[in-house]
């Protein structure tokens, strides 16, 4: 990938549920940050099926402003990743920023994230400052950060930030992608060969609130595990080894001692719920291995459904079409 080079045209993707509140806001700040960087470049808004002002305000901002603010519609919610995809699928920049409507990252920061992207970087990554999340988003993203680190061999602090950039050819690799339940930061830095990371601020959500239930948080989590490594599987089969192996020793100890010790049953009369708590333990473990494999054959089977992951209902502020 010929990535040294400088940035013509920018594509900033948005996807947008229900964020009538700051949706103004940020288009606005979007643009006026576009501007500054001093390239041509287009605001792609995605909306994932909102059920409130969202769409209307989109398309007054195509109408007011042609060929920059581009609205794309989706027929209903298909979740953040996939409505990320659809605005993948219609840009034309060679550097394509993704940011969350809800101004928790700033757009002001698209002029770093474009010297960092010519600096010769693929994907630019970015780490929030002083995070301002609850507990139970920082929490498990600090295990998914550990985990897809281990799994892509990219050392990224902060997978689940979405104001990163990528080059244009990492983008048409993920479109290439046909898996639906897909995790973009993760699956961008696959394809990417330099990568970086910069700072940037980070605010609570100025209106409404997380779009993200915590069942939600849950499926996005097991995404971002499935998506990236089919190791947990593996884990499954090394922890069925020595659970096995394990067993076999433990029966070749009571054999012994029933037979050359030869203490009577005392020994097994005491040891029943001995065994039975290892009983628990290892009906424990394989409860999560079959739950982990269910997560695969669910994700498997819903690809090879191969339904679209979206569909474009109609786009508004293109001049082509
Ligand atoms: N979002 C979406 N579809 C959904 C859920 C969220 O397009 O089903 C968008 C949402 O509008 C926002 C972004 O994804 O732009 C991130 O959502 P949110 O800020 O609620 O997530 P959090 O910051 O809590 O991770
Ligand atoms: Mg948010």
């Amino acid at each position: 990938m010929q990535s040294a080079s400088r940035v013509e045209f920018i594509s900033v993707v948005v996807p947008v549920y229900n964020e009538e509140g700051c949706l103004e806001e940020l288009i606005s700040r979007c643009l006026v940050s576009l501007e500054k960087t001093g390239r041509r470049y287009e605001l792609i808004l995605v909306d994932d099926g909102s059920r409130d002002r969202s769409s209307e305000i989109m398309s007054k901002a195509s109408e007011a402003h042609p060929d920059q603010v581009i609205s794309c519609f989706l027929n209903r919610n298909y979740g953040q990743h996939s409505a990320i995809m659809a605005g993948f699928s219609l840009v034309r920049g060679d550097l394509v920023i993704t940011l969350d409507a809800d101004l928790q990252n700033p757009p002001e920061e698209f002029g770093h994230l474009v010297e960092a992207a010519e600096l010769g970087n693929d994907v630019v990554g970015t780490i929030r400052q002083n995070r301002k999340d609850s507990i139970l988003r920082t929490l498990p993203s600090k295990v998914v950060n550990k985990a897809a680190q281990a799994a892509t061999g990219v050392k990224m602090h902060d997978y689940g930030c979405m104001l990163r950039a990528y080059r244009r050819p990492v983008v048409e690799a993920m479109k290439q992608c046909r898996e639906r339940s897909t995790f973009i930061p993760v699956l961008g830095n696959s394809f990417a060969r330099n990568t970086c990371e910069i700072p940037v601020g980070h605010c609570e959500r100025a209106f409404g609130e997380s779009k993200y239930s915590l069942w939600k948080l849950i499926n996005l989590q097991f995404n971002l595990l499935t998506c990236m490594t089919t190791f947990p599987l593996r884990i499954l089969t090394y922890f069925g080894l020595l659970s096995g192996a394990s067993g076999f020793l433990l029966s070749l100890y009571i054999i012994l001692r029933r037979f050359i010790i030869s203490d009577g049953d005392k020994w097994g009369q005491f040891g029943t719920f001995t065994l039975f708590a290892v009983l628990f333990i290892f009906v424990g473990i394989q409860m999560v291995g079959i739950g982990l494999i269910g997560e695969y054959i669910g994700r498997i089977y819903t690809d090879v459904r191969a339904r679209p992951a979206f569909f474009i209902d109609r786009v508004l502020g293109r001049k082509s079409e």
